[in-house]
């Protein structure tokens, strides 16, 4: 069993608390029930409410008690490092790909502007989000990449590899892709921030309050908690990895990934000008990517896979402080003052599903590691869908049944269990 680290991340410490969230304590009904108050669940209430349904959210927990409260904070305005907007109607079909590739292509400034609209404090900078490119044959990747943008009327940037040298005050990549729209925030306080949004806005919604049932009744469906219910025409489950048992075939269709996470200690505003410049989060192509960033209060944030075993927090501990002393030995010794985990819902193809478990029961499932951005427009094009502001045909993603992970208990250890694998791979493509 896993520590459970939510209360000990960095965005803990930094985000104000939520007051005045209550339980579910009655029978309530709604047009729409929401099942989970992680990004998608929240971007999906507020704008089902913003243009008039009357919607319930009930969260097993707190608003971001899940990924989005204790992921990175990358607003990345693209998907893995496999899927170019060229890649994706390879797998979508054109008409899909081409509209699943557009709303990721504006899916940063849908962030973005958002978190302006609402006023949403989340220590939000959209300074662009950089992705630097290990070996040269990865650096030609990323120039098809800012080609088929471009094709596509975005305009993202190649920096060189001096330039991206100068930036990231490390000198070993080929060079970057810069996209403007990205950036970073502290996704704790966008999660509450959006779930005060969400309340303004007429959602009522409930903490601490796990449903346990689903079942029909009559022409609704009946969604119990430990000590209420909720009646809706339509329930859509953003459970995200956390579904646990409440529905076995939405689990069965992902892989759940534990990611762990370290803060620093605090750098002088001397060293936040010297490394990162420009503040931009970084995720490199390796395979076990390195990512890093700056967060609001000077420390570098920084994170992964680590292998199973006993004593997970203090390896990840010691290895992502170990990982970022070999990209800036200047800045040696470097601590672990924060740590904590959470579990990415991954998807075999690595790209979202929108689910049909029964008629008037949908879930929403698998945004990767790539849900900050991601999550929060699909809840928009979500709300659409429900409130027939948006035609089905217009929707980037099929509504489709579950599929089942194929050898899903061998799955879930893959990726943790392919990491010496992964590292030997990037130490070798690092030496040619
Ligand atoms: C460590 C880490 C780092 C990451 N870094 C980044 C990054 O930098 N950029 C990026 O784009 N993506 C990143 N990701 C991925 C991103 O965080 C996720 O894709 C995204 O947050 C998923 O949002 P969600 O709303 O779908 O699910 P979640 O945020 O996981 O929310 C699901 C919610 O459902 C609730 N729930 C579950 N079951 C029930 C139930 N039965 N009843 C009521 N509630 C229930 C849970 O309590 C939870 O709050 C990272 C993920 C992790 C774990």
């Amino acid at each position: 069993m896993a520590t459970e680290t939510f209360a000990q991340s960095l965005w803990s410490s930094l985000s104000r608390p939520l007051e005045g969230y209550e339980e579910l304590t009655e029978s309530i009904e709604a047009d729409v029930l929401i099942v989970g108050a992680g990004f998608l669940g929240l971007s999906t209430a507020l704008h089902l409410a913003e243009a008039g349904t009357r919607v319930a959210l009930v969260e097993a927990d707190e608003a971001g008690f899940g990924a989005s409260g204790r992921n990175t904070g990358f607003v990345v305005p693209s998907l893995k490092t496999a899927f170019g907007p060229a890649d994706v109607a390879r797998h979508l079909g054109q008409d899909k790909g081409e509209r699943l590739i557009s709303l990721v292509g504006q899916s940063g400034n849908i962030v973005f502007d958002l978190i302006r609209r609402l006023g949403i404090e989340c220590s939000a900078e959209q300074v662009g989000w950089m992705q630097p490119a290990h070996t040269a044959s990865i650096a030609k990747v990323l120039e098809k990449r800012q080609a088929d943008w471009r094709e596509r009327g975005r305009s993202v940037e190649i920096l060189s590899a001096e330039e991206t040298g100068r930036r990231i005050g490390y000198k070993g990549y080929h060079s970057a892709l810069l996209d403007p729209t990205g950036g970073q925030i502290n996704p704790l306080a966008y999660a509450r921030g959006l779930a005060d949004a969400c309340r303004k806005a007429g959602v009522a919604l409930y903490f601490r309050s796990r449903v346990t049932e689903l079942s029909k009744a009559g022409a609704k469906w009946l969604a119990r908690t430990p000590n209420g219910s909720v009646a809706a025409e339509r329930v859509l489950l953003t459970t995200n990895a956390l579904i646990g048992k409440l529905q076995p075939e939405l689990f069965a269709s992902i892989i759940p990934v534990r990611v762990h996470q370290i803060a620093t200690q605090q750098f002088d505003e001397t060293i936040q000008g010297t490394f990162l410049i420009g503040r931009s989060p970084v995720a490199d192509t390796r395979r076990h990517t390195f990512a890093v960033r700056w967060s609001p209060d000077g420390r570098l944030v920084t994170g992964g896979l680590v292998m199973p075993g006993p004593a997970p927090l203090e390896r990840a501990s010691r290895f992502f402080a170990k990982r970022l002393e070999r990209f800036f030995p200047a800045l040696a010794p470097i601590k672990a003052e924060y740590v904590w985990n959470g579990v990415i819902a991954a998807t075999t193809d690595s790209l979202p599903r929108f689910l049909s478990l029964s008629p008037g029961l949908d879930a929403a499932i698998g945004c990767n590691g790539r849900g900050v951005a991601l999550t929060t427009s699909l809840g928009r094009d979500i709300a659409g869908l429900y409130n027939g502001r948006l035609d089905a045909s217009d929707f980037p993603l099929a509504h489709e049944p579950p599929r089942g992970v194929p050898v899903r208990a061998l799955a879930e250890h893959g990726p943790s269990l392919w990491l010496p694998w992964s590292t030997f791979r990037d130490w070798q493509d690092a030496r040619r």
